[in-house]
C-alpha cells in the first residue's frame, strides 16, 4: 500500500522565527497521553485542571487560567477585559499588539485605541507613560486605561525586575491596568534567572499572556489573570471569539509536557544560548553590526544588502524588515550548534567570495 502523500524533505532549521520549529518531544508525549480514550469537552477535563494547577504552582499564587489558540487572541481578549471602548492602551511603538495583530485588540474591545510610546531597545520609556496620560485629561481624548509590555520584547531584549517596578509605579499612580505579552515569557525568565512571580504579579502585572507555541508547543497560549476581577466572564469572551476549544485537552495537555521538570525553562535557556553563540560569531565578522543588546533568543544585526540577498540565495530564511539592512535571526528550542555553524560558514564564504564594496 503506497503512501498517498508525496515525500517531502523537512525544511532545514531556519532563523526566521521560533514558530518554524516543530513540537518538542515532551509536548508530543503529553498529547499522546491525552489521546487515550474519552474525556470531557470544553475544558472540563483532567488535563486542563491539572495544567492550570501546575501554572498556579509555578507562579506561586492563585490565578485564573484560560487556554486560547494563539497569542493574538490571548492579547486581544485579555486587553478587552480591561478596557471599555472609550479607553486607550499604551504600548511600545513596535509592540506586537500594534503592528502584528491586524487591529484585533481594537476589534475585540469594540474600539479601544492603541496609543504608542517610544523607548530604546523595544522597551517602553516609563516617563513616556506619564506624559501620555497627562498630555490630555479632557473628555475628548480616549482615556488611558492599560499599559502593555512585551516580555521578552520584539527586539529580543528583556525588561529587568527593576524596570518593571518602575512601570508598576506609573500604573499605580495613574490607575492603569498592567498587561504583559509573554509570547516569549519563557525566554525572559530563563534570561533573568528569577522566579516567574518576580516579573509578573509581584510587579503588579494584572494579566500575563503566556506563550507556549514558540517554546515548543504546536498551538495554544495561556491567559493568566493575577487580577481575579478581570477574569469575570472571560470564558464568554473566549467562546464568542471562537477561542473555546471543544477538545480543550489537546490545547492544555501539551503544556503538561512543557511545564513538568522545568522543560519550558530548559528549552528557553537553550534557545537563548544558541542566540548568544550566534551573536559571538557575528561579533567576529566586521561586516556585521549587532543592533540591540542580545538578551533572549534572537540576534538583530545589520548586514550589507548584497550579503542578505546572497544568504537568501543560499536558501536561508530570516526576516530583514528592520529598516535598511536590519535582520532578525531567531533561535528555537531545537536550534543546534551545527545549525549556527552552518549559517556562519555560509556567511563567511559569501563575504570572502564577494567582499562588500564599503568597509
Ligand atoms: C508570536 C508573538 C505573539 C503571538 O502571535 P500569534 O501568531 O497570534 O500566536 C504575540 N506577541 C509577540 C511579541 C509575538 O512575537
Amino acid at each position: 500500500m503506497g503512501n498517498q502523500y508525496p515525500h517531502r524533505e523537512p525544511l532545514r532549521t531556519q532563523f526566521a522565527s521560533d514558530n518554524y520549529s516543530g513540537i518538542c518531544p515532551e509536548a508530543w508525549t503529553a498529547l499522546e497521553n491525552a489521546n487515550r480514550g474519552h474525556s470531557r469537552g470544553y475544558g472540563e477535563d483532567y488535563w486542563t485542571a491539572s495544567v492550570s494547577n501546575r501554572i498556579r504552582e509555578i507562579f506561586e499564587i492563585q490565578c485564573e487560567v484560560f487556554f486560547v489558540f494563539n497569542g493574538t487572541a490571548a492579547n486581544s481578549l485579555s486587553l478587552a477585559s480591561m478596557c471599555q471602548s472609550y479607553h486607550s492602551i499604551l504600548c511600545h511603538e513596535f509592540a506586537h499588539i500594534e503592528r502584528d495583530e491586524c487591529g484585533a485588540p481594537e476589534f475585540f474591545s469594540n474600539g479601544t485605541k492603541v496609543l504608542l510610546l517610544p523607548g530604546d531597545n523595544g522597551k517602553i520609556n516609563p516617563t513616556a507613560i506619564e506624559s501620555e496620560v497627562l498630555r490630555r485629561t479632557d473628555i475628548h481624548y480616549p482615556k488611558p486605561k492599560a499599559v502593555s509590555v512585551t516580555q521578552a520584547t520584539e527586539f529580543g531584549t528583556v525588561y529587568s525586575v527593576e524596570e518593571l517596578h518602575v512601570i508598576q509605579e506609573m500604573t499605580r499612580r495613574h490607575h492603569l491596568k498592567f498587561h504583559m505579552d509573554g509570547a516569549r515569557f519563557a525566554n525572559a525568565v530563563a534570561a533573568l534567572g528569577v522566579p516567574p512571580k518576580e516579573i509578573t504579579w509581584k510587579c503588579g502585572v494584572d494579566v500575563l499572556c503566556f506563550g507556549g507555541t514558540k517554546n515548543g508547543l504546536g498551538v495554544g497560549d495561556a491567559v493568566i489573570f493575577f487580577n481575579h476581577d478581570l477574569a469575570h466572564e472571560f470564558e464568554y469572551r473566549c467562546k464568542q471569539a471562537g477561542q473555546l476549544a471543544s477538545k480543550m485537552r489537546f490545547l492544555s495537555a501539551p503544556w503538561h509536557g512543557l511545564l513538568q521538570d522545568d522543560v519550558w525553562l530548559r528549552h528557553a535557556d537553550h534557545a537563548n544560548r544558541m542566540a548568544a553563540l550566534l551573536e559571538t560569531e557575528f561579533l567576529h565578522i566586521p561586516e556585521i553590526k549587532i543592533l540591540f543588546p542580545r538578551q533572549a533568543n534572537s540576534v538583530f544585526a545589520e548586514l550589507p544588502t548584497p550579503l542578505i540577498q546572497d544568504l537568501y540565495g543560499k536558501g536561508w530564511i530570516f526576516y530583514s524588515f528592520i529598516g535598511k539592512g536590519g535582520c532578525r535571526f531567531m533561535c528555537s528550542w531545537d536550534t543546534t550548534e551545527a545549525d549556527i555553524q552552518s549559517l556562519v560558514t555560509d556567511l563567511k564564504s559569501l563575504i570572502q567570495k564577494n567582499p562588500p564594496a564599503h568597509s
